[in-house]
Formats: structure tokens, C-alpha cells, sequence
């Protein structure tokens, strides 16, 4: 057997990985003692030789070890990883009643468990890796989360990060949407707040819903009552059901994708929105927006990320600024506009500041703003990605 992996690493790494921060870079290695697997548990010791922690290793990576202890010494065995797993999951106990079914287990770094998501789908589990380092160990991975999440999911969906799949499918023989467990045919219908959703969990973006704004929508369900709603970037119609069951007049889905815009008609259908009116509108948002004469009395923006990298921040904040101007325009007074963001580089001080300077200028009136809903909480600074800011257009 090859000796353990072991890594020093240099004065500021040590220094932001005992402070908690998980990510070791590449260049941030002082010294390994040999060639290292992709998955392979990693010993850090520090100046003195003492043990500092473990991560797991990927030779490949820019990000060269994910930190999953660091501290006291300890064991990776079989006990650790279940007790891992299951301060994780136990996060979310108590959190949600029956009539939602649809939430996030475990959250990545913020739950310790680095580029690992599972999400909840009723009977379902999505299981999301996002860095090749899970890949030698996902069949045990399953093993744990039935442990730990026994007895309610009945079937496992395994999703990859793009950036992984040749891999997995070269080296261990693993796909995205492939069922590791039970059986699955088409899409999962589960509940948000009694409301009915589909989530296409075999192919769906992210794990199959965008479940990280469930407290968004639910603002907006309180909100609708009497008001015609325009939905941008709607995607399958998540907030457009909440304002329909919560009363709203009529609501208008704009998103880009005929796929998203047949999804959000079906979410639709499975649930009870009485009179309500639905638009579905399949076009650019951006031109639609300065086409359109429409009015509306709740308008909500939630785009796609605008800055998927640091270099393309300038840009998304101009898009932002767009939206917002146009999204304004198309409100009547007394109207309410929110504004949504998932762009990572683009933090929520300099979100809202743009915002509010819009807002300003087009006669709304903050009220609220929200992060992070409890089962996605951040618990390091590169996990912070959504924000969303409420205002109410003024009558005079
Ligand atoms: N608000 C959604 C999530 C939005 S995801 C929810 O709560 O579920 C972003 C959506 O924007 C996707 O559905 C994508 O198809 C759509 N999109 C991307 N670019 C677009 C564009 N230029 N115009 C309209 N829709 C676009």
C-alpha cells in the first residue's frame, strides 16, 4: 500500500485553513511526499509536524485539496463519514412540516462536505457532485445517505457538473442522471408549501428545481392577491404558481426556453389557481422587456447568473442596471418590483446598491431584502450567491 498522502502547505494557506476555509490551491502547497489520486484522502501537517487536518485530493484541479477536517486528530473511517453526513442532514430536522417535500439535505462546503449537494424530492434523491474528488467513492456515498436519510427516499438520481462528466464516464463508469437506486420514469412531482411542483430530476438544471428561492416565492404567494404578475426568466413558473394560488388576477411567464415555458403550463395544471389568467411568453427578456406596453402591479426579475466569472462583473452589473430600469417601466404605481440575483461575483452590497440607486430613480420605495433560505445557508464567502430586493413604486 502507497504511505499516506501528506502535505504541508505554506504560512497563509495554514493560517485560512484553521480559520476554516476549506479550499487549498495548487500553488498553496509547500510540499507533498508523492503523486497523489484524484479522491484520495489528503494528511495536511503544519510548520511544526503536527497534524492540522484532511481533505480530499484532486491532481487536476486548481483547487488542489478540499478540506473536510481540521483540528483535533482524527480518523476518516467509516464512523466519521456517517457522523458527517448525518450533522448534515439532522440541519434540516424540524425545518419544513408534510406540505413541503422538496429542500436541500446537504449544502457542499457550508455543510462540510465539499462540491456535494443532495437534495430532497419527495421519495427521491438527487445526489450532486460538482469535483471529481467524490467520484472513486460515490457508491459508498450512496451507502451513507441511506443510512442517514432512511426511510424516506426510495430512489437516488446521480447529476454531474459538466466539467466532470469525461471523466467519470471514462475512469468509473458513472453519468449524469444515471439511477443508482430504485426507479425512476420521467419527472418527480413533490410539495413546496402545499403547492404542487414537478422537478425534472434526470436533466433538469441544477438537481431538478431551483429550490433555493422557495422563500422568495413564498413572499410573493402573500403578495399576488388582485395583482396581474410578469414573471422574467420565469423558468418552469415556480413564483407564478405562488401568485396564482395566493389570488393574483393574472400572471405572465417570459423566459427564453419553450422546454422551461411547457414545464411551468404542467406546474400550473397541478395545482388549484382558481380564475387566475396565465400568460406564457416565449422570447428574450431583454427585448421583450423594451417591446412590451404592458402594465403590471408585481413584477419579478430572477435571471439566469449574468457573471459566471470575475471578468464578466462589469457587464452583469450594466445588464442589472437594464432590468431594473425596464422593469421598472412596466410597473403601475403602487406596483411592486423584485429583483433577484444569483451571479456569485457579484456580491449583495454592490447588488443592492445598484438596485436601490434604480429604484430611486424610477420612484420605488425599498422594503425588503432577502438571502439565503435555512437549508442553502453559506457558511463560507464563495458560497453566497442569491439575493433579492423588494420595492413598491410610489402613487404621486
Ligand atoms: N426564476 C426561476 C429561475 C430562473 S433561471 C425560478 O424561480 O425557478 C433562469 C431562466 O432564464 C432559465 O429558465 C432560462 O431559460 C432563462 N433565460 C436565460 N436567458 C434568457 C433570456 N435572454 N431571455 C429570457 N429568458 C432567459
Amino acid at each position: 500500500m502507497a504511505p499516506r498522502l501528506k502535505i504541508r502547505l505554506t504560512p497563509a494557506a495554514e493560517k485560512a485553513a484553521r480559520a476554516g476555509h476549506p479550499w487549498i490551491y495548487a500553488d498553496r502547497i509547500r510540499s507533498i511526499n508523492r503523486d497523489g489520486e484524484v479522491g484520495e484522502l489528503g494528511v495536511v501537517y503544519d510548520r511544526r509536524d503536527r497534524f492540522l487536518g484532511f481533505g480530499l485530493f484532486d491532481p487536476t484541479s486548481p483547487i488542489r485539496l478540499r478540506m473536510l477536517h481540521v483540528g483535533a486528530p482524527a480518523t476518516a473511517d467509516e464512523d466519521w463519514w456517517v457522523e458527517r453526513f448525518r450533522v448534515a442532514v439532522s440541519r434540516r430536522d424540524g425545518m419544513f412540516d408534510a406540505a413541503t417535500t422538496g429542500y436541500r439535505w446537504i449544502n457542499g462546503e457550508s455543510d462540510g462536505l465539499p462540491a456535494l449537494v443532495l437534495d430532497r424530492y419527495g421519495e427521491v434523491a438527487v445526489l450532486k457532485i460538482y469535483s471529481a474528488i467524490w467520484l472513486p467513492r460515490v457508491r459508498t456515498v450512496l451507502d451513507w445517505i441511506q443510512q442517514v436519510c432512511r426511510p424516506i427516499q426510495s430512489s437516488i438520481v446521480l447529476r454531474l457538473s459538466r466539467n466532470i462528466a469525461g471523466v467519470a464516464a471514462e475512469s468509473f463508469d458513472l453519468h449524469d442522471g444515471d439511477v443508482m437506486l430504485g426507479e425512476i420514469g420521467g419527472p418527480v412531482v413533490f410539495q413546496e408549501n402545499g403547492k404542487r411542483f414537478e422537478a425534472d430530476v434526470l436533466k433538469g438544471q441544477k438537481t431538478g428545481f431551483f429550490l433555493d428561492q422557495r422563500e422568495n416565492r413564498y413572499r410573493v404567494g402573500e403578495l399576488a392577491h388582485g395583482r396581474d404578475v410578469l414573471n422574467v426568466f420565469s423558468h418552469t413558473g415556480g413564483f407564478s404558481v405562488y401568485a396564482a394560488v395566493g389570488g393574483a388576477r393574472s400572471t405572465t411567464d417570459v423566459d427564453i426556453s419553450g422546454h422551461a415555458l411547457d414545464e411551468a403550463r404542467r406546474n400550473m395544471a397541478l395545482n388549484d389557481t382558481g380564475g387566475c389568467r396565465h400568460e406564457l411568453v416565449k422570447a428574450d427578456a431583454f427585448a421583450w422587456l423594451e417591446a412590451t406596453g404592458n402594465r403590471y402591479d408585481l413584477v419579478i426579475i430572477d435571471p439566469p447568473s449574468l457573471a459566471r466569472r470575475q471578468s464578466e462583473k462589469a457587464g452583469a452589473i450594466s445588464a442589472y442596471r437594464k432590468l431594473a430600469r425596464a422593469g421598472a417601466r412596466r410597473l403601475r404605481p403602487g406596483g411592486i418590483l423584485i429583483a433577484a440575483s444569483c451571479s456569485t461575483h457579484v456580491p449583495a452590497r454592490e447588488f443592492f446598491k445598484l438596485q436601490r440607486e434604480e429604484m430611486q430613480r424610477a420612484g420605488i420605495d425599498e422594503t425588503e431584502t432577502h438571502l439565503h433560505a435555512p437549508d442553502h445557508a453559506a457558511r463560507i464567502p464563495e458560497a453566497h450567491y442569491l439575493k433579492a430586493i423588494y420595492g413598491v413604486a410610489r402613487t404621486r
